[in-house]
């Protein structure tokens, strides 16, 4: 059994953020055990200079990209034949494999982040060695091999037979392997899937119940190629829907561009929105109408898109939501709730994670904000996201492993 004493900002829903000072916090394996004020046993870590938070979520990330972070370019396709195509052929090399997963868990435990849904290269070696990473550092991640079968650059392009059959065959091993593990289904976007992809992918992860990710509606120039590509659908997310994979478990990065009629299409088929701030200002690929999804009661959460992003802190992209938005104004709450508690909505794992409570895994993040006493509940949390480079974080726990 593990005791703690600190001061927990924990999410309660996209408008409320509850702060209790001086708690104690008993973890007795993965779980949470008891929040309370006092405690019998003397025995206790003190941790009463720090704030704990929920450990936060990253719905979408490039693990294969992470050393390309930065690297300008000025719109999606340029960012794509330059930076992100050539830097996924690096991971055919095991070696390099094994260093970007090494290096891109680390950083992301160290900024706090205790969950992540990845996308890897279309090398099967190369998912199943972020797999064994994420599993020897006791990391919660949901992850996939990227899948493209047609209009892709030669040395990247996967026979569809193939692609499939690598994508089942990891999913077979490491999906639920361990209790933070799980594999997501990754047809990268339409551009580069064929129908017949798509389609058996659909039919596999509906049958079994299993995550799928994919790109949708980042921009214009990927709008009109679609539309050339697909005519006979009405629209973008049509043919998502018409192919078969849409669903409660599906992620749809971006979604910044959709009419009405395609909203229609997410909300019926329950599948979820993330959006990615600070890669739309980095690939100047537009606002995403937070306002409006929002009202449209579509799940969404958030997410770092590295190497789109340019950060893979989700601190980075709490601020960042707030900074893309020009007409409305993203609350500190809001922002915290769709990195912490919406994130694990999105992913059906509201039960399990998102939030400090008793009964749920032991997934917490301790950091300093420099004169913390000062402050009320919504002054830490705005120093938390605005200015975050203050803040320090000392340790980061998932399931009650320290993992950092
Ligand atoms: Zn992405």
């Amino acid at each position: 059994m593990l005791i703690i004493k600190t001061n927990i900002l924990n999410p309660i829903s996209s408008d409320k953020v509850e702060f209790l000072p001086d708690t104690f916090i008993s973890i007795s394996d993965t779980k949470i055990e008891s929040i309370s004020k006092n405690i019998e046993n003397r025995d206790f870590t003190d941790y009463s200079d720090s704030v704990c938070i929920p450990g936060l979520i990253d719905t979408h990330v490039h693990l294969s990209q992470y050393y390309v972070r930065g690297r300008h370019n000025s719109n999606l396709f340029d960012w794509l034949d330059n930076c992100t195509f050539p830097e996924e052929l690096k991971s055919k090399d095991p070696q390099y494999a094994k260093k970007v997963a090494k290096d891109f868990f680390k950083a992301s435990v160290k900024a706090g982040t205790t969950t992540s849904v990845i996308y890897t290269s279309p090398f099967k070696e190369a998912c199943d060695i972020a797999f064994e990473t994420a599993e020897k550092l006791g990391v919660r991640a949901i992850i996939g091999k990227t899948m493209m079968d047609t209009n892709s650059p030669e040395y990247l392009q996967e026979d569809t037979e193939t692609s499939f059959r690598e994508s089942v065959e990891l999913f077979e091993k490491w999906n639920k392997k361990t209790e933070l593990l799980e594999y997501v289904f990754s047809p990268r976007f339409a551009p580069v899937c064929s129908s017949q992809l798509m389609k058996m992918i659909g039919e596999f992860a509906q049958k079994n119940e299993a995550y799928i990710q994919t790109h949708l509606s980042e921009n214009q120039d990927e709008i009109e190629l679609v539309k050339k590509l697909f005519p006979k659908y009405k629209n973008y997310t049509e043919i998502y829907e018409k192919l078969g994979i849409l669903g409660p478990k599906t992620l749809l990065g971006h979604g910044i561009h959709l009419d009405n009629e395609e909203l229609e299409i997410i909300k019926n088929t329950e599948s979820k929105i993330i959006h990615c701030p600070d890669s739309n200002f980095f690939l100047k690929s537009g606002v995403f109408p937070f306002e409006k999804i929002k009202k449209s009661g579509i799940d969404f959460a958030l997410a770092s898109d590295a190497a789109g992003g340019t950060s893979i802190s989700m601190f980075n992209v709490m601020k960042m939501t707030c900074y893309r938005q020009d007409d409305y104004t993203v609350s500190p709450e809001e922002a915290f709730y769709y990195a912490t508690l919406g994130g694990a909505k999105v992913l059906g794992k509201e039960d399990i994670i998102g939030s400090i409570e008793v009964g749920k895994d032991a997934d917490i993040v301790f950091l300093k904000i420099p004169e913390q006493n000062k402050y009320n509940c919504s002054e830490l949390l705005s120093k938390l996201i605005y200015v975050n480079e203050e803040v320090e974080i000392i340790s980061t726990l998932v399931a009650g492993r320290k993992v950092f």
